[in-house]
């Protein structure tokens, strides 16, 4: 078993790394990807912490939200080198941007009359990436929603009142920085992006073009017949395929492990592309 996409505490996950990566042993998975959102910083724990559990294969890994002129795209690096200068400045720019919009989203909270503070929503943060569903978790401990997806279609969602943009890379740009940091980029749940078979045909061409590596295939998101479009679009542009849970450990059936049992071979071809300062291997 596999699993190139979880969270831990370092952004919207409940897990430590260390934690995690002792799940996954427990559950007998091969290879396992930490890909916080916008920050590598826990993946020097997650590696050591791999490395401790004999036959688990650790990856360094991190998902960015890239704007397109579509919506909203996710994609992973994984094994890169997290000390790459250029991958650390654009993740620190990402969260400096971060910081400000959560600035303003507490005060447009607070003037629509929800008295939420910074130090609840830091609560629920714990790590140091804090976005829109930790602002979900705290309006739902003061009883004023009952899940996240509730709070984010009243208040955080695009048009919503509580709404704020911040600063995106663009998926050009993710590719660039995540090839300079010897990773494998992958483009994470994509039927998040777009269902229509054309336009993700078009767009993948132009990014494998650019670097792209991978398709992730399996996901919870991804249903089986967005699935066979996504192995067939991979099949076609000689794109490699990935797989993950997105286990931020929130939910009740998260769970680790790549649903929908991916073929054995997948995690060779990826592991093989990715910079050995990024990957851990257990003895
Ligand atoms: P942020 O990066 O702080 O803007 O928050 C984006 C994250 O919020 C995404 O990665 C999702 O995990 C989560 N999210 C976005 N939209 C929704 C939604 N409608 N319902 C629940 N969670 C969402
Ligand atoms: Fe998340
Ligand atoms: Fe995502
Ligand atoms: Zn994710």
């Amino acid at each position: 078993m596999v699993d190139f996409h979880t969270h831990s505490t370092f952004s919207d996950g409940v897990k430590t790394p260390t934690e995690l990566a002792g799940q996954a042993a427990a559950a007998g998975i091969a290879a396992i990807a930490l890909t916080d959102h916008d920050t590598t910083d826990g993946t020097a724990e997650f590696l050591k912490a791999c490395s401790e559990h004999r036959g688990l294969t650790g990856v360094a890994g991190v998902e960015f939200s890239a704007e397109s002129d579509r919506g909203s795209l996710h994609m992973l690096g994984l094994g890169v080198d997290a000390s790459n200068p250029a991958l650390c400045e654009m993740l620190t720019r990402i969260r400096d941007s971060r910081d400000e919009r959560n600035r303003r989203i507490l005060s447009a909270l607070n003037s629509l009359g929800y008295s939420l503070t910074w130090e609840e929503v830091e609560e629920t943060a714990g790590g140091d990436v804090m976005g829109r569903p930790h602002f979900a978790q705290a309006m739902i401990r003061r009883g004023w929603a009952e899940s996240i997806s509730e709070v984010f279609e009243r208040f955080l969602s695009r048009g919503a009142p509580a709404y704020v943009s911040r600063f995106h890379p663009s998926p050009e740009e993710v590719i660039a920085l995540v090839k300079g940091a010897g990773g494998v980029v992958s483009v994470a749940h994509p039927v998040s992006w777009s269902m229509d078979e054309e336009f993700l045909r078009e767009k993948f061409k132009t990014f494998a073009a650019l670097g792209l590596d991978a398709i992730e295939c399996y996901h919870p998101r991804v249903g089986n017949k967005a699935r066979a479009m996504l192995l067939r679009l991979a099949g076609e542009l000689g794109l490699l395929v990935s797989a993950g849970s997105d286990y931020h450990g929130i939910e009740s059936d998260d769970r680790l492990g790549a649903p929908d049992k991916p073929p054995e071979g997948l995690a060779e071809p990826l592991l093989a592309r990715m910079s050995p300062y990024g990957i851990s291997r257990g003895n």
